[in-house]
Order: structure tokens, then C-alpha cells, then sequence
């Protein structure tokens, strides 16, 4: 099943029990499981049709679930009430408690730079909701997959940007929170990717280590002094795990977090020879996929490369629209709105020096939520609003059957018996899916197209 070399490259990892190894991979399949969204999912009883078996031991939202549902045929998967994630990775959730529980004080500006698609995005939005978190991912059409996922989270403070990690050199000690989930050569993932055992090889995992080299020594610079990073991957190789650990250290400026685990998780706590803590998951110990992460915390200042430039001081949007948004939008403080490409955005009021700083350096592909466009005084609203967790509670909004909001979701007609014409939000066990205009003849379905099912039930 595995090449001879990555058995090879297996056992030189101190712990490892390679029959155990072998024995899960040829006899479990990965064992699927989601992550709750706090914001959307207050009243659970939505899960019980989904066959939810016990709680990730180390998520406050995390679920294992005894069989694998069609998630594509479940509107509220569409309505983000909850992510479908591997449960070894929500542990970021758990080394986020950690941080926040030592170092309290702190006004957080957060950097996920290999975000896609959005799955740590999502537990870093969920732990900080109201802190500038800064997603990024270089690949242009991960990139798209990361701003669909973010929109469905409903988070106002999230800026979503397309960079490669050497532009964010020049932002000198500013995030002081920053998860590099770095890509990698996955073998910690075959179980549940099989198709990617036979990409494996000795010369891949070469190149992956020096890529994660670099990211490091690109991103380093950016974090504040006293800010924390998080280095993750989904591979077991030392090359891409222990050697970088050891890197990271031998830069002088960075030192190690121990972070607690309970001895029954079965994770296993590793030591490098630069006296580093790691996390080790594997699928034999744990229930979950192989991971490995460590956590660091910087102790000394990278001399600024370039001074800052000033704030641009372009248009603000005009105060008089907010009226117009009023009826629409329940923001819960101070925003900031402003246009683009027609469109009106809203970003908290408190992130948008920092977000007008990084926009100098860094192409934003979205910032906060996009509220729809304003024409002869009135709005079209977009497809963020109605995921948004800001959307005003005076919208009408009607709640539909299974059937209707699968045809809703197909982006079909949909049938709608109530006395209004306008715009309507579509729920499905309360929760938003989209929007729909009801007309004097019809009924427009507004749900994007390039979000809606295509799958047959059947496949
Ligand atoms: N954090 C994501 C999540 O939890 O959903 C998964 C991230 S995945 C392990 C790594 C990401 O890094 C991919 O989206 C990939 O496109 C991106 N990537 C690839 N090459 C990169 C590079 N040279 N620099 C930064 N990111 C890169």
C-alpha cells in the first residue's frame, strides 16, 4: 500500500509504532466530524439528524459522527452552522484557549496566511470574533473557496487577502497572532486521500521543507514582539516538522509554549533537540488524522525593513447611506462603510487603521461584509447579508420544508404562499440560506450561482 521509502522515513521517527501504523490504515476508514458555529447554532437540536456519536475531547465545538452524511444535501451545512473538519486539526482551538488563557490582555491582529480552505480560519473567527483576523491564501482559486467559506461563518472582521508570504515581509511587527498552516506533503491525511499516497516521495517532502523554510523566514519579520505563532502540518516527515521546529528556535528570537493535554487524547508530546514542545497526532493513538504542531511565542524585535507608509486618505462612504442600511443591517458596533466595485461593505469601525495600513501592502480580495449595492435610495442585498450574524431582525424572513430548501439551494423557482412582495430571506430551521425577491408574478431565487448544487441526490 505505502512506497518502501515512506516506511523507510516512518520508522526514524523516534515513537512510532509502526504495525499499529499500518494495521489503522488498512483497516479504519478516517472517521468524519464538524465543528460547530457558535454564532449560528445556539439551539443544537438542529444535529439530530446527524448521527453525532461524543465530543472532540479537545474542541468546545467539535463532534465525531458515527457515519459520513452527504453534507452537500444538508442545508444547514449551507447555512455555516457548522464546518465539516478533521478532528486532530480543530487542537488549534485548544492551543488558542491556551494563549488567550495566558495572555489576556492583548488586542489581537491575527494572520492565518495558508487559509484555504478556511477550516482554522473559521476556529480562529469563532475564538476572537471581534479581532482583526487577516485570512490569506496565495492560490487564486483557493482563494475564492476560502471567501465562500468565510462568508458563511458570518464574521464582519474578517479581511480576506491573496498574497504570497513575501509581501507580508514589509508589515513589520504587527500581527501578534499568526497560524502558519503550512502546505506539506500530507501524508498524515492518506487515510482519508489514498489517491495521494502514490504523490508521496522522499524528493517531495525535500521540496515542502524548504518552501516551509521560507514561509517562515518571509513571515517571521511580521509578528509584533511578545506575538504568538503556531506552526501546523498534516505530515509525519521530521523534515517538515522537527527540522523547521528547530529552525524556528535557532533563529534566537523565538521561544517554546508547552501546551497542557490530557493524557487519555492519546497525543503524543514531543521534545525537539532545540529543546522545542511539539504535538504529534497519530491516527493509531488518536481519534483523528496525523497532525503535528508546536506553538511559539517571539521574544525579540526584527528591526523594521520598511518604515510604513501613511494612511491613504481616500473617500470615505458618505454617512447618508447608513440610513439607507439601517433597515437591512444590526450591526452590534461602530462600522465603517465604504464602496467597491459598486458595492457597499461594512468592516468594524476599531480595525480600519490597521486595515488601511495593510491595504498599502497587500491585495484584498474582502474585507468585513459586502451589505449589496445602492440604487435610487434603496438596496440589492448580497448573498453575504443574509449569512452574515448581522443581518437585521426585521427582515422578513420564511422559514421551508426540506424539499423547497434543496430547490432553493439548486437555485430552482420556489413556491412561496405569503401576502408580500420584496425581499425575503429563506431559513431552514430558522437558519439563513439566502435571499429570494418576491414579485407580483414570480418569485427571483438570488442564490449565487456559483455556490448552488448541481450534485443528483442519487450519486
Ligand atoms: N489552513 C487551511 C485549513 O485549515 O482549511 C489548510 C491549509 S493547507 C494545509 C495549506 C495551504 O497553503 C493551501 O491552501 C495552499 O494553497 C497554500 N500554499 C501553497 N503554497 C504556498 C506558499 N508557497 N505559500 C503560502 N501558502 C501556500
Amino acid at each position: 500500500m505505502f512506497p518502501v521509502s515512506f516506511i523507510q522515513a516512518l520508522e526514524k521517527i523516534p515513537g512510532l509504532d509502526i504495525k499499529a501504523f499500518l494495521d489503522i490504515h488498512n483497516q479504519a476508514n478516517s472517521i468524519p466530524s464538524i465543528r460547530l458555529n457558535p454564532f449560528k447554532s445556539i439551539d443544537k437540536s438542529f444535529l439530530s439528524h446527524l448521527s453525532i456519536e461524543n465530543a472532540v475531547p479537545w474542541s468546545n465545538y467539535g463532534y465525531y459522527l458515527s457515519s459520513r452524511p452527504s453534507f452537500t444535501f444538508d442545508p444547514y451545512f449551507h447555512a455555516g452552522a457548522y464546518y465539516v473538519q478533521e478532528a486532530s486539526s480543530m487542537f488549534i482551538e485548544h492551543i488558542i484557549n491556551h494563549i488567550k488563557q495566558i495572555d489576556n490582555q492583548k488586542e489581537w491582529k491575527i494572520l492565518d496566511v495558508c487559509a484555504a480552505p478556511g477550516g482554522k480560519t473559521t476556529i480562529l473567527s469563532t475564538a476572537f470574533p471581534t479581532s482583526l483576523l487577516v485570512s490569506n491564501e496565495v492560490i487564486r482559486s483557493r482563494a475564492n473557496i476560502l471567501v465562500d467559506n468565510i462568508i458563511k461563518w458570518g464574521n464582519s472582521s474578517t479581511i480576506v487577502t491573496q498574497n504570497d508570504p513575501t509581501q507580508f515581509s514589509v508589515i513589520s511587527e504587527f500581527f501578534n497572532l499568526m497560524l502558519i498552516d503550512a502546505p506539506c506533503s500530507g501524508s498524515g491525511l492518506f487515510r482519508k486521500n489514498k489517491d495521494a499516497i502514490a504523490e508521496w516521495s522522499p524528493n517531495n517532502v525535500q521540496l515542502c521543507s524548504q518552501r516551509q523554510q521560507r514561509i517562515i523566514h518571509d513571515l517571521l519579520p511580521a509578528l509584533a514582539q511578545d506575538g504568538y505563532l503556531i506552526y501546523a502540518t498534516c505530515s509525519y516527515s521530521i523534515e517538515e516538522n522537527e527540522n523547521i521546529v528547530n529552525e524556528i528556535m535557532c533563529s534566537n528570537t523565538m521561544e517554546t509554549i508547552h501546551i497542557p493535554i490530557e493524557p487519555n487524547w492519546g497525543i503524543e508530546e514531543v521534545i525537539t533537540d532545540q529543546k522545542a514542545y511539539c504535538y504529534r497526532f497519530w491516527p493509531y493513538k488518536v481519534k483523528g488524522e496525523g497532525f503535528f504542531v508546536a506553538c511559539f511565542r517571539k521574544k525579540e524585535q526584527h528591526l523594521p525593513l520598511i518604515p510604513l507608509r501613511e494612511e491613504d486618505k481616500k473617500k470615505q462612504y458618505k454617512k447618508s447611506i447608513s440610513s439607507i442600511l439601517h433597515k437591512w443591517f444590526q450591526p452590534k458596533e461602530n462600522m465603517h462603510y465604504y464602496e467597491h466595485n459598486e458595492n457597499v461593505y461594512a468592516l468594524p469601525e476599531h480595525i480600519m487603521e490597521n486595515y488601511n495600513m495593510l491595504k498599502q501592502h497587500l491585495y484584498i480580495k474582502k474585507a468585513g461584509i459586502n451589505i449589496g449595492k445602492i440604487i435610487r435610495n434603496d438596496l440589492i442585498p448580497e448573498h453575504d447579508l443574509a449569512m452574515s450574524n448581522l443581518l437585521a431582525d426585521d427582515i422578513i424572513k420564511i422559514d421551508v420544508d426540506y424539499t423547497t430548501a434543496i430547490q432553493y439551494l439548486r437555485k430552482e423557482n420556489i413556491q412561496l404562499h405569503i401576502n408580500y412582495k420584496g425581499w425575503v430571506i429563506i431559513t431552514y430551521g430558522g437558519m439563513p440560506l439566502g435571499w429570494v425577491k418576491i414579485l407580483a408574478n414570480r418569485i427571483n431565487n438570488y442564490y449565487p450561482s456559483s455556490l448552488k448544487i448541481i450534485k443528483s441526490m442519487n450519486n
